[in-house]
């Protein structure tokens, strides 16, 4: 085995960074990993306005100030897909010799849920698409649906509303999930229609293009095909662990069970950020979960 780290970190959203800020400075040799671009979820979120200190941001500048400044303490950053990590801390790449650690955080954060409809694979990137900021400017003077009620799909709508046509928002039932400030945004904005009660039950497609989606409604089951030219799912989020699936860590939903130094079971092996049960999953709650993870981390290699 080549290469060897004190501490290696798999994911580079705002978790990860915190860890390799926190890592690095306290003088760990460490190594950041990602199959992405860094930022995680930052790079697709359009402002971020809710992270102390930080007024009003987009997400890509956030995240590219994170991995400065952790870079800047000695962390070396690295494009790197996981495929395992073994309980002697050995991360283990798709391509690339395994990399030896004294400790591992994993910081792999959540994936978008598929609506697991007819159509809905075969149109992504055809006007369906799981991303409003890198994908929004492609419908200027259309019209789209967002699904789902929760923070996601309504800051979405938001952000889309400025750029297209008209936004509408498909709930599945009477009432949002998000919190309330974003939802009176939403009822303020003109050229956002909400349909509740509502689940999407097929996506319509011409010449290769999304021409609409099939509504079912609820209670009477009655179905509808509505004209639009984008999709955005927004329903929810899945934690990307299957790295971790040989290990006793995860829960029956896949997310990693940790205590609050961010430990799991398997000695020198973290976890932070959105991949672990937690209730509420925001950059700041990742940044906290990252340093508490990085600092418990420095103190077990520091002992042994
Ligand atoms: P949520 O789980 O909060 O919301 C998912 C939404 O999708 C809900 O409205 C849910 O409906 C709906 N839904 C789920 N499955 C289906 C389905 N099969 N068909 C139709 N609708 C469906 O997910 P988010 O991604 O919005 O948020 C994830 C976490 O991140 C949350 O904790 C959220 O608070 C946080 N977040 C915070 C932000 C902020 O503070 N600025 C920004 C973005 C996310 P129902 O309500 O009926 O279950």
């Amino acid at each position: 085995m080549e290469r060897q780290f004190d501490l290696v970190i798999v994911g580079a959203g705002p978790a990860g960074m915190a860890a390799s800020i926190y890592g690095s400075r306290a003088g760990l040799k460490t190594l950041l990993l990602d199959n992405g671009a860094p930022g995680g979820k930052l790079i697709k979120t359009h402002k971020i306005s809710n992270y102390p200190g930080v007024k009003e941001l987009a997400g890509t500048d956030l995240a590219m100030s994170m991995l400065e400044q952790a870079t800047s303490f000695g962390a070396v950053y690295e494009y790197g897909d996981v495929t395992e990590i073994s309980e002697d801390k050995v991360v283990h790449l798709s391509y690339g010799d395994p990399i030896q650690a004294k400790a591992i955080i994993v910081a792999t954060g959540t994936k978008e849920r598929l609506m697991n409809i007819p159509n809905e694979k075969e149109n992504i990137g055809r006007g369906v698409s799981f991303c409003a900021v890198c994908d929004g400017a492609f419908f200027r003077g259309k019209e789209v649906v967002v699904i789902g009620g929760g923070n996601s799909a309504l800051e979405e709508s938001l952000y889309l509303s400025k750029l297209v046509d008209k936004v509408t928002i498909v709930i599945r039932r009477d009432v949002f999930r998000a919190e309330k400030n974003i939802q009176d945004q939403i009822e303020n904005t003109p050229n956002i229609k909400i349909i509740k009660k509502h689940i999407p039950v097929e996506v319509v497609s011409e010449n290769n293009k999304v021409s609409g989606i099939v509504l079912e409604n609820v209670d009477t089951k009655e179905r509808m095909t509505y004209s639009c030219q984008g999709i955005f799912p927004y329903i929810g989020q899945d934690p990307i662990t299957d790295m971790l699936k040989k290990l006793p860590v995860l829960n029956d939903r896949g997310y990693v069970v940790v205590n609050e130094h961010m430990e799991t079971c398997v000695e020198g092996i973290y976890a932070a950020g959105d991949v672990i049960v937690k209730e509420l999953r925001q950059v700041v709650t990742a940044t906290n979960d990252g340093a508490i993870a990085a600092q418990r981390a420095y103190k077990r290699i520091t002992e042994i």
